[in-house]
């Protein structure tokens, strides 16, 4: 039973002393908010090209009331320039179909079932169903069936390989045909892992959409691990969200009553 992670391989860094060269260069000067972190400095700093509000123009706001202003206009395109990549791993390919439908600020690299062969593919239990002896054996027993159906077919194929059309004389063409027949016959449970960049408004759009669904407990649990990476190296950009612990004992994300 693979277990579900969220890694950050990679997380907003900003370069300070470009941006102060800038302003030197600008005659500007710019009250920075100690402890603001790359992220929000990186935000408040594009928020405020923007107006040019630095020196005299800048308000006495500090970076996390000046975050929250941009957030409270609707001026949310300056969160855009914050950015994660994530590692996800130990999810269902049920999960990630509705993941991957998320269009814009996300870019996905995701495990091929073309160009690898599932045929130790592992599964990832529903949460309903984990804990429940009777419920799990059977589930169990008919996710074998399926990852034996699996490997059947793959034998099957691999020996009628020479009869096969589909490659047309390029054996990595046959090999993408057999594995996308046999992949045919995977569940929706498949264990996948997938790289994962999205922007800090894209987030929030997820947050938002997709955090709170109750009965849908892989993608809250998937949600709240994301949240807390992001909250951890930006808490201004994500401020009105929080996490919660639903009655089913599963966390969720939501907006700040
Ligand atoms: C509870 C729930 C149930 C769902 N059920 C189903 C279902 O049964 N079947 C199904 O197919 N999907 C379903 N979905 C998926 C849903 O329809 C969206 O595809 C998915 O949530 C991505 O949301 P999005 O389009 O807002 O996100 P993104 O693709 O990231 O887009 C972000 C925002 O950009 C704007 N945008 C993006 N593309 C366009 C565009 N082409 N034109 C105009 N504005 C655009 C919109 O404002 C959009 O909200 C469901 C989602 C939820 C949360």
């Amino acid at each position: 039973v693979p277990e579900l992670s969220v890694r950050v391989l990679a997380r907003p860094h900003w370069e300070a002393a470009a941006a102060e060269e800038f302003l030197a260069d600008s005659a500007q000067k710019w009250t920075r908010t100690p402890g603001a972190t790359d992220a929000e400095e990186l935000v408040e700093f594009a928020g405020r090209i923007c107006y040019m509000s630095f020196g005299k123009r800048q308000s006495p706001r500090d970076n996390s009331q000046y975050i929250h202003n941009l957030i409270r206009q609707g001026h949310e395109s300056v969160l855009e320039h914050a950015n994660w990549t994530f590692l996800v791993a130990g999810v269902s390919r049920a999960f990630t179909h509705q993941l991957v439908r998320h269009r814009i600020g996300f870019s996905f690299s995701q495990l091929s079932q073309q160009y690898h062969d599932e045929s130790d593919a592992m599964f990832v239990v529903p949460e309903i169903v984990n804990g429940r002896p009777e419920l799990l054996t059977a589930w169990q027993g008919i996710v074998d069936q399926a990852r034996n159906s699996y490997n059947l077919l793959l034998s099957r194929l691999i020996e009628a390989e020479p009869t096969l059309p589909a490659g047309l004389g390029d054996p990595r063409e046959v090999t993408r045909a057999v594995r996308s027949a046999a992949r045919s016959l995977l569940p929706n449970a498949t264990e996948t892992k997938i790289v994962v960049t999205a922007n800090a408004r894209a987030l929030r759009h997820f947050f938002d959409v997709r955090g709170n669904i109750v009965g849908d407990l892989e993608m809250r649990r998937v949600s709240s691990e994301l949240f807390k990476a992001v909250t951890k190296d930006a808490s201004s950009l994500f401020a009105d969200f929080e996490i919660v612990t639903l009655q089913d004992g599963f966390p969720a994300v939501i907006r700040k009553p």
